[in-house]
């Protein structure tokens, strides 16, 4: 044994009752998804605990623990080395596998628990115990029960003793796919890919969207979207995107309806083409980066022009968000360097110059009623190309 193993709490899930054992083995299903490019690894649960251990030598365990930071239902992770269940073979594996991290310290307290019920010593004995063995071995290291700088954890299970030091956090929120499916709207900017990554937290699987004017907006732009969509992968496990081409719809806004209502009624036929991808794929809302007062198109009277031609719930994260918290989210998921590219996005072509702030729903209703909206939609909808996302 003593072989490196990764030891992973699971969040919320474990205050789900009933549904506990749905919601492991989703969550071990989307762990297993993420560890794979690592190579051969074994997950399995006890306790409420989930192991992640080395099928052969060649798996990346390094790589694997980076990755599961950011499976959502896991709210702590760490590395462990296993052994027998002695005190002798644990105080060993202790010296030997925290030798570093003790000799960097300069203080360490020793914390066992003891789910095996039949280890004949108690948490406190053993964590003495082993305590003492570890003072004598590193006479630098003083002990300090109430404020060291280093925990020495070891824990006593069904199969084995574990010895490990602080655990990370983990992405904490809910497994993907305990919470339904929602259609996400994914443009280059810097706020979609975080209300995308915050909805996902909450355990929903997400379908991106990505309304595409070419040739107003080029390749380039597309090729940023996805590959946002392919960092959020890591978080949101597989999606495929959906990139709708909106070029047509554009030009008849722009030929044919006045100017201060164009992105108003733009947003309409993105909400329209949103919720009819949704319906046919089973998802039950729609999720968008908009956030109070911030452009024109996000006043409350804006929004209800746009929500006033669907069913579906939309799904606003960053509602009550400043920008500066955003940016802090979206540097943290490693979307931001990407967003702030300088590619154009459709709602930067043709905008108005003097954009109406506080529509009435009937009014942008009688500007767009010279368009023929049913058959727009369809074709957009006839035109999508598919995109498989993929963690790189
Ligand atoms: P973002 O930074 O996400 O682009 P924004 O502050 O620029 O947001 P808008 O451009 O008004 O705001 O867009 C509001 C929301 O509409 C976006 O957050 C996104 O969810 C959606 N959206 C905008 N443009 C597109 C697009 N080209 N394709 C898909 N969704 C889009
Ligand atoms: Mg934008």
């Amino acid at each position: 044994m003593n072989n490196d193993i990764i030891l992973v709490k699971l969040g919320e899930i474990i205050l789900k009752g009933l549904n506990r054992r749905s919601f492991e083995q989703r969550l071990m299903n989307n762990m297993r998804k993420a560890i794979e490019p690592y190579g051969n690894l074994k997950v399995y649960c006890l306790q409420s605990t989930v192991y992640v251990e080395t099928l052969d030598d060649d798996a990346d365990l390094d790589g694997a623990f980076e990755a599961l930071q950011k499976v959502f239902g896991i709210i702590k992770l760490t590395r462990a080395a296993a052994c027998a269940k002695d005190k002798d073979a644990i105080a060993k594996l202790a010296i030997e596998y925290l030798r570093e991290d003790m000799e960097n310290a300069k203080s360490f307290k020793v914390e066992s628990k003891r789910s095996d019920k039949s280890f004949p010593m108690t948490s406190i004995e053993l964590s003495q115990y082993v305590g003492g063995l570890l003072q004598d071995a590193f006479p630098n290291v003083e002990v300090d029960v109430h404020n060291p700088e280093l925990t020495v954890n070891i824990e006593v299970r069904d199969l084995s003793a574990y010895v490990h030091a602080a655990p990370v956090q983990g992405a904490g929120g809910m497994p993907i796919g305990s919470n339904g499916v929602a259609v996400t709207l994914l443009s280059g900017g810097i706020d979609s890919p975080v209300s995308t990554y915050m909805i996902a937290k909450r355990g929903v699987r997400l379908i991106p969207v990505h309304f595409f004017s070419f040739p107003y907006t080029s390749e380039q732009a597309k090729e940023k979207v996805i590959e946002l969509g392919n960092m959020l992968t890591d978080y949101c496990g597989r999606m495929t995107m959906e990139v709708v081409p909106f070029t047509h719809i554009q030009e008849e806004i722009r030929d044919k309806c006045p100017e201060e209502y164009f992105t108003l009624i733009m947003r309409r036929f993105m909400m329209r083409i949103a919720e009819r991808i949704a319906k046919d794929n089973g998802a039950k809302a729609i999720v968008t980066g908009e956030n109070l007062g911030q452009v024109a198109s996000q006043t409350m009277e804006a929004m209800a022009s746009t929500q006033a031609v669907m069913n579906l719930p939309v799904l606003q994260p960053l509602i009550g968000f400043d920008k500066t918290e955003i940016i802090e989210i979206a540097r943290k998921i490693g979307t931001f360097d990407t967003s702030i590219l300088p590619y154009e996005d459709c709602c930067t072509v043709f905008t108005p110059r003097h954009p109406r702030t506080r529509p009435r729903v009937s009014e942008v209703e009688k500007a767009e009623s010279v368009l023929e909206i049913d058959a727009l939609v369809e074709e957009a909808l006839q035109g999508i190309e598919r995109i498989e996302l993929k963690h790189e």
